[in-house]
């Protein structure tokens, strides 16, 4: 395990990796090099410019292989934190769950798919999240669950390979969407359903509505 091995040596080391680190050990740079289309790293502009560069002259330097390292070193540490904390670990699209009606075309309000992510809470799949459609007239539990949302993308489950075209396309958008574009489909489905876009509860007092989550949802979720 690349992760593991550099850990082992960062904690010998009690500090961050140097470039100087990874000219002395060889092992640092190949786990780097391995762990740079890990999913496990963040988007982050710097690892889109290694990996742009890894791709340009098929090697990468000490000083992208320490940064690497130092990245994916605190990526597992915050994991294992939040696992033990009992919260899902942080996913890369960032799509939180809750309520999320996706609207085609705005010149076409009707056209929409409203989508539920969940995170299973019991049983054999404890600790997946699942992407749900909105199937029926219950705004709150008429929904059939088709996907699983992984840690940088989504599997369509097979009974449902090549359908809900609709519903794939809608998922599609939202996870290409940005933290902006996402709280209008939260909002969306908020003033359809008079649901919380968090907990799915009726909001009592439909002024409370605020980027589609209502008060308590919106402080637990830090939106002010
Ligand atoms: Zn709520």
């Amino acid at each position: 395990m690349d992760v593991a091995y550099a850990m082992e040596k960062a904690e010998t080391l009690a500090r961050k990796f140097e470039a100087w680190d990874v000219q002395a050990d060889p092992n640092l740079g190949t786990a780097a090099s391995r762990l740079l289309y890990s999913d496990l790293l963040p988007q982050t502009d710097f690892i889109q410019s290694v990996r742009a560069a890894e791709a340009r002259y098929g090697s990468i330097t000490a000083g992208q292989a320490k940064g690497i390292l130092n990245i994916a070193i605190a990526a597992v540490r915050k994991a294992q934190k939040e696992a033990e904390a009992g919260k899902t670990p942080e996913q890369a699209h960032g799509l939180l769950p809750g309520f999320y009606t996706v609207v085609f075309d705005q010149s076409n309000p009707d056209d929409y798919v409203t989508l539920k992510i969940k995170v299973v809470e019991n049983g054999g799949l404890k600790g997946k999240t699942i992407v749900s459609y909105l199937s029926g007239s219950d705004n709150e539990n008429s929904y059939t669950g088709f996907a699983f949302l992984n840690r940088s993308n989504y599997s369509v489950w097979k009974k449902y390979t090549g359908m809900l075209a609709r519903q794939v396309e809608a998922l599609n958008l939202l996870l290409g969407f940005n933290t902006e574009e996402r709280f209008v489909t939260r909002e969306a489905y908020a003033l359809r359903s008079s649901n919380c876009s968090n907990c799915g509860r009726t909001l009592t007092v439909p002024a409370s509505i605020h980027r589609g989550l209502g008060p308590d949802c919106a402080a637990r979720l830090g939106v002010a």
